[in-house]
């Protein structure tokens, strides 16, 4: 008698699967769907946004930002994702709202200091109306 009601617990999650919509998604064939608040992938900036604070460099454990400052308008926001513990402390620690998850994964590397991502640069404009 188990023996059937183990069967018939089989053929009902059978069913189940063909009726319900699949658990898991072609990625990368298929774009990423994710939850609201979601973290673990890579970063994005909002440029517009981004005043060069620092404080997202500040507070990130992973030193996975870099922020080269000249002067107050002209720097530069590196991002190291190979370095990155997708933590989110620079979402939490940004006043501005200039930087987020984004909806892909960071490519494989094995060189982590090697694969850098330049969010904001306005050293190189600024300094080209200088000369
Ligand atoms: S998500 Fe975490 S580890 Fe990655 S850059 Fe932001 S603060 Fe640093
Ligand atoms: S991303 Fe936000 S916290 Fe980081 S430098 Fe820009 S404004 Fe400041």
């Amino acid at each position: 008698m188990r023996n059937i009601f183990k069967k018939l617990k089989i053929f009902t999650a059978i069913i189940d699967a063909f009726r319900n919509e699949p658990e898991t998604i072609a990625y990368p064939r298929e774009p990423l769907v994710l939850p609201k608040g979601h973290r673990g992938n890579i970063l994005m900036l909002n440029p517009e946004q981004c005043s060069g604070c620092g404080l997202c460099v500040r507070d990130c454990p992973a030193n996975a930002l870099e922020l080269i400052k000249d002067t107050r308008t002209k720097f530069r926001l590196d991002y190291y994702p190979a370095r990155c513990a997708y933590c989110g402390q620079c979402v939490e620690s940004c006043r501005n709202q200039a930087i987020s998850h984004a909806n892909n994964l960071a490519d494989p590397t094995s060189n982590p200091d090697g694969s850098v991502i330049v969010l904001k640069d306005t050293l190189e404009k600024e300094n080209e109306k200088d000369s």
